[in-house]
């Protein structure tokens, strides 16, 4: 028998649970489907030996929508700020050097060069305009800044948010606030402080964050919302339209094929998932989601005794510049940033291994992958014994890639959803990686859904 749901909402990472609560909240009755026993997607915590790990994402960016619900979930008392002012490093030559964090401190910086700094006095007092076609993260730093300044903190800084290779990503979509202030102002620093300025309410230093118990907290209370309207276990296998303009959903799960009918799909699911399903709706052509690349990483942490590591870890972590040769691309120094991450007297360290320059990196054994980090991060921290706990998880498809010609790919996306009244998608690879951008595009999408169903 089929089952109607006024809207369906297809996978239970942040996207998809963020926008059935939001539709729930509205009176709209949405169910949620994820295929995996737990919900949370990427993001997932877990305790063992007395160290809290996070083996997806480490953080999160505070913003306005996180903020506020968390507090409608009644977990801000749980939030945890990471010192805003932890310094954090970049390894150079072998040292580790403080990244320059305000305006002064870059023209002190002894971590980039004369004409590097001259560059950025030309950007404030010049006029650039942007090429017509779409321009990498890696040409556009070069035309407007230097080569220097690409190797030690825009690649390692893409390499953080992305795992990705500034030589194809694509700076449009990847960094759209920057094309726009250049396109705009004819400057980048100009234009940035033209948007910081236009952004209302009061000016805020952005903080990461985490809970007390932590990132799944967020998952936690979304999932505790939705109650029996969340559905795990439960896999979407096919789509399909009926003539009255509905849509058919096929469900498997433990008690076998379910069919529900609805008039809003939501897909919240990554790209392979969401191209497939959209290929069954319009079988005249592949979705060009299929041909959006994924960046694999390997998500290591290792915990040490305290007194067996010679530096202070007294910051955020550190990036690595591929310059530099080694496969670790950063290193996020958890028991520095938050409380409660490891036992008394211990630290714990978790570094990436992998992304889109070094995908082969990914296909090493887990002990492999804990011994290359440990190796590596051991010359860089002068550690003197082996770690005395390891977690390695990898992400084969951990983040998408913005590449160049993303922008097309997604409007020709949204053409091919256009014939589909009533589909909509939403994820990680519409407005930007972070939970905060997921959080904002599963809101809006649910806003629109909202608006379809109960007009105002
Ligand atoms: C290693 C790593 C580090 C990161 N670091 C940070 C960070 O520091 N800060 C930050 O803000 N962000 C970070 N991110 C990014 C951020 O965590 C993700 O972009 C975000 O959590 C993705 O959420 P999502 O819901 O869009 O996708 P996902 O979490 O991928 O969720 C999609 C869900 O769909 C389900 N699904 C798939 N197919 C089906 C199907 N057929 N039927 C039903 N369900 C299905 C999946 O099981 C999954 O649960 C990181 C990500 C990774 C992997």
């Amino acid at each position: 028998m089929t089952r109607h749901v006024p809207a369906l909402v297809v996978g239970g990472g942040i996207s998809g649970l963020v926008c059935a609560h939001a539709l729930r909240k509205s009176g709209i009755d949405a169910q949620l489907v994820e295929s995996s026993p737990r919900p949370g997607g990427v993001i997932h915590s877990i305790t063992r030996d007395g160290y809290l790990l996070e083996l997806g994402p480490q953080s999160f960016s505070s913003t306005p929508a996180l903020r506020e619900l968390c507090a409608e979930l009644g977990i801000s008392s749980e939030l945890l700020q990471a010192p805003p002012r932890a310094p954090r490093y970049v390894l150079i030559d072998g040292k580790l050097q403080p990244v320059p964090l305000s305006p002064p401190a870059f023209f002190m910086s002894s971590l980039l060069d004369g004409s590097t700094k001259w560059a950025f006095v030309r950007d404030i007092f010049g006029k650039s305009i942007p090429p017509d076609d779409d321009e990498s993260v890696a040409a556009f730093t070069r035309r407007k800044f230097s080569k220097q300044f690409l190797d030690r903190l825009v690649g390692p800084f893409v390499s953080g948010i992305y795992a990705g290779d500034p030589e194809r990503l694509s700076l449009r979509s990847a960094f759209p606030q920057l094309y726009e202030g250049e396109q705009s102002a004819g400057s980048i620093v100009r234009g940035m402080m033209r948007l910081a300025k236009s952004k209302k309410g009061p000016r805020e230093r952005p903080t990461l964050q985490t809970f007390r118990r932590g990132n799944e907290t967020l998952v936690h209370a979304l999932a505790n919302k939705l109650g029996p309207a969340l559905f795990t276990r439960t896999r979407v296998a096919a789509i399909a339209r009926q003539d009255n303009g509905s849509l058919d959903v096929r469900l498997e799960n433990q008690k076998g094929d379910e069919s529900i009918s609805t008039r809003s799909l939501i897909l919240a699911t990554p790209t392979d998932v969401a191209g497939m399903l959209l290929s069954q709706l319009d079988s005249s052509s592949q979705s060009p989601l299929s041909s959006i690349e994924y960046a694999a990483v390997a998500v290591v942490s290792l915990g040490y005794r305290k007194k067996d590591v010679g530096h202070s870890l007294n910051g955020f972590g550190f990036l690595v510049p591929r310059s530099a040769s080694l496969r670790v691309l950063g290193s996020v120094w958890n028991s520095s940033l938050f409380p409660g991450r490891a036992p008394e007297g211990h630290a714990l360290l978790t570094s990436f291994v992998g992304g889109t320059t070094d995908p082969s990196a990914t296909k090493l054994k887990p002990a492999e992958l804990a011994s290359l980090v440990h190796r590596e991060i051991s010359a860089v921290l002068s550690t003197k014994n082996e770690p005395v706990f390891s977690n390695v998880t990898i992400w084969p498809r951990a983040l998408p890639q913005y590449n160049l010609g993303h922008s097309d790919r997604l409007a020709a996306v949204a053409k091919s959803c256009s014939r589909f009244p009533g589909l909509w998608l939403t994820g990680n690879y519409l407005r930007g990686p972070a939970i905060g951008s997921c959080v904002d595009q599963a809101l809006a999408v649910a806003e629109e859904v909202r608006a379809k169903l109960v007009p105002r």
